[in-house]
Order: C-alpha cells, then sequence, then structure tokens
C-alpha cells in the first residue's frame, strides 16, 4: 500500500515566525526547549507557547500577525512539489482552530496559481488545528488530531523534535524541519 499523506506542521516548517515570537517584557516561559540563546534573545518557544498567558496568545497568534510570517523557501518549495507529485498534502498545526482561515490565506498568497489550482481540483487542503481553548502541548495535540491518518503518513515534516521522537517510535516516518529540506551535506 502506498503511504500517499504527506504531513507539514505550519510554524518553522513553511512559515518562519520569528518576528511575533517575542516574549513581552515580564512574562518568562521555562520549558525544555529552550536554549541560552532563546533566553537572551527573549524568544518564545513555539512548541510550548500554549502554556502562556492567553492575552500573550492572542497577540502573538494575531491573524494580522500570522499573515506576516515570510515562507521558509526551500520548504515552500519541498511543499509544492509534493503538490505536484500528487500527494495528499495535509496541515498538521498547534495554531488554534480561529486561524485556519489566515492559514488559508497565507498559502493561497505564497503558492503559485498552477499548485493553487491543483489544490481546488482535489476539494482543498486540509488543515488540522487545536480547539480555542486546548492547552496541551503541541506534539500532544497533533499527534492525536492526526492518530487515524498514520498508517499513510508516508512522510511527515516537523520543527518539533518531540513530535519527531513521537512519530518515529510508532514506526511514521518524520523528519525534522526546516532542515530535512535542504539537500544532504548543505
Ligand atoms: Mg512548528
Amino acid at each position: 500500500m502506498r503511504k500517499h499523506i504527506r504531513i507539514y506542521d505550519f510554524d518553522r516548517t513553511l512559515s518562519d515566525p520569528t518576528h511575533r515570537l517575542v516574549l513581552p517584557e515580564g512574562v518568562s516561559q521555562d520549558c525544555e526547549h529552550r536554549g541560552p540563546t532563546d533566553f537572551e534573545s527573549n524568544t518564545i518557544c513555539e512548541s510550548c507557547f500554549h502554556a502562556l498567558p492567553e492575552e500573550v496568545i492572542q497577540t502573538v497568534m494575531h491573524p494580522e500577525a500570522v499573515a506576516k510570517d515570510p515562507p521558509i523557501d526551500v520548504a515552500l518549495l519541498h511543499f509544492s512539489l509534493s503538490i505536484d507529485n500528487g500527494y495528499d498534502v495535509q496541515i498538521v498545526t498547534a495554531r488554534r482552530k480561529s486561524l485556519v482561515f489566515a492559514t488559508m490565506a497565507w498559502l493561497r498568497r505564497h503558492l503559485s496559481a498552477g499548485r493553487r489550482q491543483a489544490i481546488i481540483e482535489r476539494g482543498g487542503i486540509t488543515i488540522h488545528a487545536r480547539n480555542e481553548d486546548d492547552r496541551r502541548p503541541s506534539h500532544v495535540v497533533k499527534i492525536e488530531a492526526a492518530r487515524h491518518l498514520l498508517p499513510f503518513v508516508g512522510a511527515w515534516y516537523d520543527d518539533d523534535p518531540k513530535v519527531i521522537e513521537e512519530l518515529v517510535a510508532v514506526g511514521v516516518p518524520a523528519y525534522l524541519a526546516p532542515h530535512c529540506f535542504f539537500p544532504q551535506g548543505v
């Protein structure tokens, strides 16, 4: 059986949210992913951001803010080629469902007309996102959202090492983004 589904995460896999993932003064975030560099730059760990105060989440995940995320070019090319090659391309993101429209708009803006048309002809693209009040860690939410798809997943791309670790443990081919999109040796 051909494993025809390719799953992509969004933030830090296809898009670069660095410009908005900045901790406001006086707010701290302790999690296993953040290293010394993150503390110096005050960067928010995207994998754990749902544990932050609601007002911080509303600011960093505002639709107007996410719309400004630039694409990670090499990742968007990989995503585009998956469309060209006929894979069932799906998004599994830790974003909330209220951001699905903004996420679709971002894809429309950054994909070529031909690929937009290909997606339309296949009935659209599926985006799995979290419920508004779901504060569980990203890796838990993502894997649960796509659990029914796992036997059919040929590749899953995500920048969260915890997601990769858990998928590999259950036999799903999973690759750490965005490094996996670069040609080997580069
Ligand atoms: Mg991510």
